[in-house]
């Protein structure tokens, strides 16, 4: 198979990253950032600045409440830009989810939407998506994406902000100068799996609920007049060297059993375990790689480095109970879902204390972050507060 001379990509990536030469596209892109026209931030905030919705809004923001989300919104602020937040509740919030997300509404003082789709209508759709597309991010995916354009139509507002292009920084299957926008076309190939909620749901068997609506996508007619664009595309995004500054808003880091990083994706009960397990399985790689990826571009580890502290998540176990225990199955349901979905054996999933190989505090500087950083003591959190606009 082949792999990136320069960073831990493969050409097994589920968005298929192109080469040229031995370098994969991920990296070609990385690169555009030494272009002297690169940052076009001050143009892309005074366009949005220039349209505000009769509801006062300059851009809805879907959030779920991470350090990226907390840079984009102070972005948008220092901008002159009032943001619309907009959260979906997917019950895989943990206490230090919770906190961020409420957090960073108190911090910035500003108005949101907490969307709590029907739990045992979304739990259902959870375990059909496991069986089915070996995913638990699907319905979130459907309703992240389709409910915020619902809101930016229902509210008026023009433009839909969001942090990172992630095909375009990951796997560089855009250039940053393509300016991806959000469309149905993106999210289906990048978001849904390549599957319309429709045949997801196939026939009738869900119907008639109140909140069905909430997951499907607004028709290209209706909504063509809002614009949802990534401003990684627009600066020189840094996760690694930007989130460290949140701390000082108020947003807790969380240790990880599955990442170095205690900044970016946390506050959830499943990202770095469930959601990193069927990553692992259906597409050959962890979260991390795409972090050390970044580490290695931004020339803050080299790629041996990488590949060492790599191998050794790659050896971690697995503690999948707690999931199980949210699905609320029986004792051989979730024998049965490990090993046909999983594909492991009972022993094989087991609890994995939070220690982080030590390779990887020798190969990044991060070891005084993660020791400042909390681990959730409550899992799926249901939620702790509804807050309306
Ligand atoms: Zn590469």
């Amino acid at each position: 198979m082949k792999i990136c001379e320069r960073c831990l990509n493969d050409a097994a990536q589920p968005f298929r990253v192109g080469f040229l030469g031995d370098v994969c596209l991920g990296c070609i892109t990385h690169d555009e950032r030494d272009d002297p026209n690169f940052d076009r931030s001050s143009q892309i905030f005074d366009m949005i600045r220039s349209k505000r919705s009769p509801t006062g809004y300059h851009a809805v923001v879907p959030v779920f409440g991470d350090a990226d989300d907390y840079v984009t919104v102070k972005l948008c602020l220092d901008n002159g830009i009032n943001p619309l937040i907009l959260a979906i509740n997917n019950y895989f919030y943990s206490d230090i989810g919770w906190h961020n997300l409420q957090n960073l509404i108190d911090f910035f003082d500003v108005d949101s939407v907490i969307m709590s789709p029907n739990f045992v209508y979304y739990q259902s759709l959870v375990k059909r998506s496991l069986v089915r597309k070996r995913d638990i991010y699907l319905p979130y995916q459907y309703l992240l994406h389709s409910y915020s354009l619902k809101l930016a139509l229902e509210k008026k507002v023009k433009y839909i902000v969001m942090p990172i292009n992630q095909p375009c920084e990951y796997t560089g299957n855009f250039s940053h100068f393509d300016e991806a926008k959000k469309s149905f076309w993106y999210h289906f190939n990048f978001d849904f799996q390549r599957t319309a909620i429709e045949d997801f749901l196939g026939s009738g068997s869900l119907q008639g609920l109140d909140d069905l609506e909430s997951y499907c996508y607004p028709e290209h007619h209706k909504s063509s007049g809002v614009v949802g664009l990534y401003l990684s595309d627009y600066m020189n995004w840094d996760p690694g060297l930007q989130n460290v500054n949140v701390k000082q808003l108020g947003f807790v880091s969380e240790k990880q059993t599955r990442t170095f990083d205690p900044f970016q994706r946390v506050g959830s009960s499943v990202y770095y375990e469930l959601h990193d397990l069927l990553r692992l399985k259906k597409h050959g790689y962890l979260k991390v790689r795409d972090q050390l990826n970044r580490e290695v571009r931004f020339r803050r580890i080299s790629r041996d480095n990488a590949l060492r502290v790599y191998d050794e998540y790659l050896s971690k176990t697995w503690n999948l109970d707690t999931f199980y225990q949210w699905l609320d199955i029986t004792k051989t349901g979730a024998q049965w879902l490990s090993e046909h979905v999983f594909g492991m054996k009972e022993q094989e999933c087991h609890f994995t204390s939070i220690d982080t190989p030590r390779e990887v505090w020798q190969a990044i500087n991060w070891s005084s972050l993660n020791d400042m950083s909390s681990t959730s003591v409550k899992q799926f959190c249901m939620f702790e507060k509804e807050l309306h606009i």
